[in-house]
């Protein structure tokens, strides 16, 4: 059934940069003699998944949506991918991205754009974007996307389903191909919150391949859906983020979510985080810098696109010139410029000392409150093209979601309604470790 609806859609949206029909029909039918054979089922036997093609797939071409990868074929598996099919999930698909995670909108994909399901003029966010418009146009119950400044949650708002970024940590990293080490993580997408959870009980364990990923047992998260009432948790408005030009659908969203939350007990006070009005600039400068040495390794040599040339430098020039996209050039040489020697304390390592008073302030916050709700972007999906001519209206989409990635904290986007026929998402945030809390809530006024 859910072969057969993504042929029906995919025309339609380009969701997936490579489908896995054959692939998903050769290993449906193994399961099927296996379980004939008696073998156990495990908690996701026979699923349907799909993940962004930024995941390594063991034999399956890994693009990240970039002319460099385009003929890439890993020789192994994320951990991810491998907890999945060790579930009994079937991979189904790799899905459509901005160039290594670059962008707000799918438009930066070296392919094609990928459409939104709700109205398909318009962009379904990025970069995870295709991964977000596959959830939500039911080609898989369940979804993979990475985020590093909002890449799950603002796709997963402007689709109208679940989109969520675990604690940096929660999550294994390893075979994700890396934008900026210290701010990516891997989530699911979902179109129910049970199914979020069951994913997140599936992907989220401790993994020595990954020297970041925790150590710390995980909470069973599914119980998370036994919490009746929010009855003495305190819920935090982010005072800030209403000097911002934001859709009033989204406001009046925001404030609805907030009642609901209030009926269920909790409650809703203002709180205030000065420093956030700087995380946009300091994050243009971070994931830049990060991405500029990560992205080193695409040299014409080690991995995917070779040049025809005589000489290093000049392999290592033309591969690149070819391999990348402006958007990903832009980036390598905003990075390596503020990396560099004489520039370096002007702007990377200032931008660290703001990232460590954000941590605090937000130390701060969590103090007072369990929770933070905000909006998870400040517009509505907007229309192809819009913003391709103005990369700075472009990263503002992430206004409200990059401060969770520079603090390494768990943040949900769920859909709290609907405005002119799209989808409005809303944004719970919680402290380190606390995604009980944020599933909780979200358990409540589900
Ligand atoms: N849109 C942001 C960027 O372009 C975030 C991307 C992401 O989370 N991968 O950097």
């Amino acid at each position: 059934a859910h072969l057969s609806r993504l042929e029906r859609m995919e025309p339609a949206l380009s969701a997936l940069v490579t489908p896995m029909r054959e692939e998903a029909r050769s290993r449906s039918a193994a399961l099927d003699i296996a379980l004939d054979r008696g073998e156990k089922t495990g908690p996701l036997t026979g699923v349907p998944v799909i993940v962004k093609d930024n995941f390594c797939t063991r034999g399956v071409r890994t693009t990240c949506s970039s002319r460099m990868l385009e003929e890439w074929v890993p020789p192994y598996d994320a951990s991810v991918v491998r907890y999945l099919e060790e579930a009994g999930a079937i991979l189904i698909g790799k899905a459509n991205m901005d160039e290594f995670a670059m962008g707000s909108s799918t438009e930066h994909s070296a392919f094609f754009t990928t459409s939104n399901p709700w109205d398909p003029q318009r962009v379904p966010g990025g970069s995870s974007g295709g991964s977000a418009a596959a959830c939500a146009a039911g080609y898989a119950p369940l979804t993979f996307g990475s985020d590093t400044g909002g890449s799950i949650r603002q796709p997963a708002a402007f689709c109208g389903v679940y989109g969520f970024k675990p604690t940096y940590g929660m999550v294994s990293r390893y075979g994700l191909v890396p934008f900026a080490c210290s701010l990516d993580q891997i989530g699911p997408f979902s179109r129910s919150l049970e199914d979020l959870l069951l994913a997140m009980e599936v992907v989220a364990r401790p993994d020595e391949r990954d020297g970041t990923c925790s150590r710390r047992p995980r909470p069973a998260f599914l119980s998370a859906l036994e919490t009746e009432s929010l009855k003495g948790k305190k819920i935090g408005l982010v005072k800030e983020f209403s000097a911002y030009e934001i859709d009033g659908a989204i406001d009046a969203t925001l404030k609805d979510v907030a009642d609901l939350l209030r009926s269920a007990g909790a409650e809703i006070v203002d709180v205030s985080l000065p420093t956030m009005k700087h995380a946009l600039a300091c994050y243009y400068i971070i994931a830049p810098a990060e991405a500029s040495s990560n992205l080193a390794r695409f040299d014409g040599v080690r991995y995917g696109l070779s040049a025809q040339a005589e000489g290093l430098l000049e392999l290592y020039f033309r591969t690149r010139r070819l391999g990348f996209g402006p958007e990903v050039k832009r980036r390598l040489l905003t990075g390596t410029y503020v990396l560099s020697s004489g520039y370096y304390d002007a702007y990377y390592n200032r931008a660290l000392k703001v990232v460590s008073i954000l941590k605090d302030e937000f130390e701060r916050a969590f103090s007072e409150v369990d929770l933070l709700l905000t909006p998870t972007t400040p517009t509505l999906p907007f229309k192809k093209g819009e913003n391709m001519g103005d990369p700075i209206k472009m990263y503002m989409s992430d206004l409200f979601t990059l401060p969770a990635n520079m603090a390494g904290l768990p943040a949900l986007s769920l859909n709290g309604g609907y405005s002119g026929g799209l989808p409005v998402g809303v944004q719970l945030m919680g402290p380190r470790f606390g995604e009980m809390e944020i599933f909780g809530a979200a358990a409540v006024i589900e």
